[in-house]
């Protein structure tokens, strides 16, 4: 396995980054993937205009077809797109881009053109509507109600955790349409969100963010023509979507590399209350080095992933691996940075006192999602321990 980047994909990194450079603010310390530009309005503003400036590059659907808006490219020149954006905490690559591979993996031709195109010219934002109050890590118990009619199917019911719901055009929806069978009696919907019968409550995150949804169907109409595959055929697209969820965990990983750079040269300019620079001091030396070791454990990681993915290598083990290391490593950063801001660490960003923007603060208690979303840690050693791993008999 050779992971060097071809001088291709070295140009297209230094393509990314001088475009980051201009595009972004002065000083852009970076946000954590997700929530923020959901629900701080500055931030929205900032990732809706980077959003657009991705499909005028092209760069929204590296891998997808040509005839679909996309560049017809490898998944590593994509995934060193995705990893500088993660590592730069840019803002603006949204949730629709999984939603589109599920469109292009199992889409009519028409579904194909009318959602996905718009999605490569960062035109539209799509939510994921899976989880319920009953139906997190247990997704396949999904209740929201989707009933048959002449002309359309009629929801009802309640998704929870919609990241970004309220900014959203169309929620990839996850229905059940036999209630009978639990694995076989689901069925995907294209939701647009404006639908008549559709309310939603704003939910805040620990960081008091209200980046999640509550959405309540109530008698919503959803045409025939927007079930995506088969009906009852939803467990497919299910499974489908939790592989493709399979890179979140590396992007945790470039994220962390970015607060761990801030916190050396944060060490490296501040000094004690004697005189001496953080720097020299053996405990904080020896916490940063055992970041920057789980850092590079994490990044070979997701370079066999890469390389295993782009070899059509099935992914669950390592994708799991990845999620748990990253989650935590990212938690590991939150606490080493407050133990080294100290007094400084709690304040808030609009403090005249606050130190790196609050960015660590910040990423201290939104870290604790990312052993969460997109699959608990639980689920992962799960996977990792059952039959794509250890070998373990399945849980009972
Ligand atoms: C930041 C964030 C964004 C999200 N965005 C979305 C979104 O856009 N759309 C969406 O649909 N959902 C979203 N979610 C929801 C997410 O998918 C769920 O939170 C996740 O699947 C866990 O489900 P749950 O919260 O119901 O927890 P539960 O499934 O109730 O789990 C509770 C705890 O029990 C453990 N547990 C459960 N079952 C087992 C088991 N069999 N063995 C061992 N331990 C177990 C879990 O690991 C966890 O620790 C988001 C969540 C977060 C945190």
């Amino acid at each position: 396995m050779d992971f060097r980047s071809t001088p291709e994909e070295e140009a297209f990194r230094k393509e990314i980054n001088e475009f980051l450079d201009k595009e972004l603010p002065p000083g852009w310390l970076g946000i954590d993937p997700g929530p923020e530009e959901e629900s701080r309005p500055e931030v929205f503003e900032l990732a809706a205009k980077m959003w657009r400036k991705f499909g005028e590059k092209n760069w929204i659907g590296v891998t997808w077809p040509k005839e679909y808006g996309g560049r017809g490219e490898s998944l590593w020149k994509e995934m060193v797109l995705l990893q500088e954006l993660a590592y730069r905490g840019s803002p603006g690559m949204d949730l629709a881009i999984a939603q589109a591979d599920l469109l292009l993996h199992f889409g009519t031709e028409e579904q194909k053109k009318q959602y996905v195109v718009p999605i490569t010219r960062g035109e539209v934002k799509w939510a994921i509507g899976m989880s319920e109050p009953n139906a997190g890590t247990d997704t396949f118990n999904v209740q929201l109600k989707a009933v048959e009619e002449a002309d359309c199917y009629v929801l009802n019911g309640q998704k929870i955790w919609t990241s970004g719901g309220h900014n959203a055009k169309y929620a990839m929806t996850y229905t059940r349409t036999d209630p009978t069978n639990k694995h076989l009696g689901l069925s995907v919907f294209i939701v647009d969100l404006k639908s008549p019968g559709i309310t939603m409550r704003r939910i805040e995150q620990a960081t008091g963010i209200p980046a999640f949804d509550e959405v309540f169907f109530d008698n919503v109409k959803v045409p025939k023509e927007n079930m995506l595959g088969k009906k009852n055929g939803g467990w497919e697209i299910l499974l489908y979507a939790f592989g493709a969820e399979r890179t979140y965990g590396l992007y945790t990983i470039y994220n962390a590399k970015r607060y761990l750079e801030q916190l050396v040269q944060f060490c490296k300019e501040t000094r004690d209350p004697h005189d001496v620079p953080l720097s020299h001091d053996p405990l904080i030396r020896s916490r940063l080095a055992q970041l920057a070791i789980d850092i590079e454990v994490g990044m070979n990681m997701g370079h066999e992933l890469n390389w295993m993915a782009s070899k059509n290598m099935p992914t669950v083990k390592p994708s799991a691996q990845i999620k748990v290391h990253g989650g935590t490593l990212c938690q590991r950063v939150g606490n080493v940075g407050q133990q080294i801001l100290g007094l400084y660490g709690p304040l808030e960003e609009d403090s005249k006192w606050v130190k790196l923007g609050g960015r660590i603060r910040h990423t201290y208690i939104s870290a604790l999602s990312f052993t969460i979303a997109g699959g608990t840690t639980e689920t992962s050693k799960n996977h990792i321990a059952g039959r794509f791993g250890l070998g373990l008999p399945k849980q009972v």
